[in-house]
């Protein structure tokens, strides 16, 4: 546990529910935990006790990334959890892959719709029939155009062109709209939609005042911090703003919500945590101003500022991605200024 995450509190301290099986965490809400392939290496996954029309069952929020091995245990879920009940509804918070890449497969096989914000639907429907913001030739354009030039890199990217595709290989055809403000009846209690942006397009939590909890998804993470990224589909995005006035709505609900996140464990202490995000962006942004205060600087030139540990390709290109977001802020704000040097790389200065 780092210092930080010492000022939270572990509920459950470090019990962590069984592959395959569920734990409750709240009245009706049942926690899953599934494994995924990546440096993060694992999603939370919810399941919700409902009833709807008359029907008695359950309603499924996010789903894993589409592979056998989350196949196999969403199988073993459905023989030893849903004590013999069906799946009548899937929630998808935002249109990531971990969250997405089953959605299909879960609404076809129990005849289940799908309920997702417009903008998450669209978007994933789009990046699951094309490479726009996940890899090829636009991403390795736009991160060669913020400086990242080493060709071994920009041509993994560029050969990366079915990176969405690969883990959503579907996205259902019909889907019910999620808003801000909207309730969702779910077991008889009521969600209210809290959309939060800068992470996802427009990503959906779900906060049930009566049992004081909240779904954050990938909005609210304990350990990490949540992934602020400029992609190249929307080349002069904000998100980092997006995602510090986002989140500051989670401070208008109580102090002891415990807070279900898509990674790490559920905990107390949310306007603890909101408050910590803000003092790391805060810092990251003057570490990245004292850097361009020396001289005009790329995306790719404040990625040692940003990241002390040494990264990977894959993640590199989040990497580049947050990067641009901080010089962005700083741009947009008025503190930094830009201009395209002569081989057409983004530098910025202060203003
Ligand atoms: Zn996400």
């Amino acid at each position: 546990m780092n210092a930080l995450e010492a000022q939270l509190q572990y509920v459950f301290g470090e019990t962590l529910p069984a592959p395959g099986e569920t734990m409750e965490v709240a009245p009706g809400v049942r926690w899953i935990r599934m494994a995924l392939p990546f440096a993060l290496d694992h999603i939370n996954l919810w399941l919700l006790r409902d009833e709807i029309d008359g029907r008695a069952g359950w309603t499924v929020v996010d789903t894993c990334i589409s592979r056998d091995e989350s196949k196999a245990q969403w199988e073993k879920l459905f023989e030893t959890q849903l004590e013999g009940l069906p799946i009548l509804r899937v929630i998808v918070t935002h249109m990531h892959p971990d969250h997405m890449g089953l959605a299909s497969w879960l609404c076809e096989r129990w005849n289940a719709p799908l309920w997702i914000s417009a903008t998450d639907f669209n978007a994933a429907r789009i990046a699951s029939q094309s490479t726009t913001g996940f890899g090829g030739a636009a991403s390795a354009d736009f991160f060669a155009s913020h400086g990242l030039s080493d060709p071994e890199s920009l041509e993994k990217i560029r050969a990366r062109a079915s990176y969405y595709p690969s883990m959503v290989p579907e996205v259902p055809r019909r889907f019910r709209r999620m808003q801000d403000g909207d309730i969702v009846k779910i077991g008889g209690r009521e969600w209210r939609c809290i959309a939060g942006y800068g992470h996802a397009p427009e990503h959906i939590a779900l906060y049930c005042d009566e049992l004081r909890v909240l779904i954050s998804g990938d909005m609210l993470l304990p350990r990490i911090s949540t992934n602020v990224s400029v992609y190249d589909v929307e080349p002069e995005s904000d998100p980092l703003r997006q995602f510090l006035q986002s989140i500051d709505r989670f401070t208008e609900l109580p102090a002891d919500t415990l807070v279900l996140p898509s990674h790490g464990k559920p905990f107390r202490g949310m306007h603890e945590r909101v408050r910590q995000l803000h003092e790391h962006h805060e810092e990251r942004l003057r570490e990245v101003i004292d850097a361009c205060r020396e001289s005009p600087k790329s995306a790719a030139d404040v990625l040692p500022v940003l990241f002390k540990r040494k990264l990977d390709l894959h993640q590199t290109t989040f990497a580049m991605g947050e990067s641009v977001a901080h010089l962005h802020k700083l741009w947009h704000d008025g503190r930094l200024k830009r201009e395209r040097d002569s081989q057409g790389v983004w530098r910025f200065s202060l203003a």
